[in-house]
């Protein structure tokens, strides 16, 4: 279906064809080649952080890092409950439990009285926790949330998936955890098609990220004799990024910052402006000392029902506007119930009043278009 404003759209060029060509070129389509390396790099540096692993998924990213993390059955992993489902399924595949907590009602973000209570719960269990920056916003409270996790020995598993570029403090989201995650899907901010990434300071947990990603294996020539290269040293999966995506990923990285990155927050800004102080749609909360990336713009619908809200979408849906739900929260999925920690009202409430309204990089050459999407929200409630 064709839509007068799109939901979100990447933001693709010649770079990207000219990468493919060479890569295709030079003959070298799997792993490791120079041109994912050289984006693993860039990628590194512009997030402020030393190491960085690309992989097949954000998915495969959050699962490389509970490898990574050494985390294993008997386990528990806290992740807050209206985030993208593979944020519990992870911590599943390690063989570890996930501990699905409430949000904060405002950021749509893990809420840090709610961990507090998880750790008081269920203690040295914890083995870490998942900040995430839901559609491009940091946390209430970060800082003590990262402080709460340092206190209690509980490593910080920092998913940036939807958050490339935001800012906390001056520094960028994605350099505050023990290791961090990425999604380059095309649906994020930066994509290649489907695609992720690790990144950490500490040498040790990007050797065993690396490792873990590449099959179990740590062949290096250079010290070990050919004959030693299909030994492995433990269960491994095969995630790391193909040549081509990094071809892709170099591409959009170098022109991040000037297209995607500006543009979104030209959107987000503009939704700002127009809805700050009004009394009915409510944006997602940005706290202060923060800049976000502004990935969606969702907005509640303070005073209607959620049959209402629905029936907005359906209209909003009918007139032309690509709008998309919130995030159904984890604990109210059948297959991940019994995960769920105390009461989940905040997360369903989100879910049951919010709308993701248009966000697509277009609207930043024509801020008209937002004027258009709200006046028709408006015309609706
Ligand atoms: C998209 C997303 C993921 C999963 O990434 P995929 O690349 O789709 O596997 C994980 N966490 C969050 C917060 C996401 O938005």
């Amino acid at each position: 279906m064709a839509f007068k404003h799109y939901l979100n759209e990447p933001h693709l060029g010649e770079k990207e064809k000219q990468y493919l060509h060479e890569v295709i070129d030079k003959g070298w389509l799997s792993a490791g080649g120079e041109y994912t390396k050289n984006f693993e790099n860039k990628f590194a540096d512009y997030i402020g952080v030393k190491h960085c692993v690309a992989v097949q998924s954000g998915t495969a990213a959050l699962h490389t890092a509970m490898l990574a993390l050494g985390i294993s059955q008997g386990d528990k992993v806290v992740v807050p409950n209206y985030t993208c489902s593979g944020c519990a399924t992870s911590v599943i595949q390690s063989g570890a439990e996930p501990l699905i907590i409430d949000i904060d009602k405002e950021t749509f973000c893990l809420d840090a009285e709610k961990f507090k209570e998880a750790i008081d719960e269920y203690g040295g269990r914890i083995k870490a926790v998942m900040p995430i920056h839901i559609y491009g916003f940091i946390p209430r409270d970060f800082k003590k949330i990262i402080n709460i996790a340092k206190e209690n020995n509980i490593k910080i598993i920092e998913d940036t998936s939807e958050a490339h570029g935001a800012e906390f403090e001056g520094k960028k989201a994605g350099s505050f955890g023990d290791i961090s995650t990425f999604s380059i899907r095309s649906e994020k901010m930066l994509g290649v098609g489907e695609g992720g990434i690790v990144l950490t300071n500490d040498s040790d947990l990007h050797k065993r990220a690396n490792f873990f990603a590449s099959r179990g294996c740590d062949f290096d020539g250079s010290k070990q004799g050919w004959w030693e290269r299909y030994y492995y040293r433990a269960v491994g999966m095969n995630y790391r990024l193909p040549h081509l995506l990094g071809a892709v990923a170099l591409a959009q990285m170098e022109k991040f910052e000037n297209t995607m990155l500006r543009m979104k927050r030209i959107v987000g800004n503009e939704y700002n402006k127009l809805l700050a102080n009004d009394k009915e749609l409510v944006l997602q909360k940005r706290i202060d000392n923060s800049n976000p990336a502004y990935w969606l713009n969702a907005v509640v619908l303070k005073n209607k029902t959620k049959e209402q809200v629905r029936q907005i979408g359906i209209e909003m849906l009918k007139a032309g506007f690509e709008i998309r739900p919130g995030f159904w929260p984890l604990a109210d999925m059948e297959y991940l119930k019994k995960y769920g920690f105390g009461s989940q009202k905040n997360g369903n409430y989100v879910f049951e009043h919010a709308i993701v309204l248009p966000s697509s990089i277009k609207l930043a050459d024509n801020l008209e278009g937002i004027k258009e999407i709200i006046q028709k929200l408006k015309e609706l409630i």
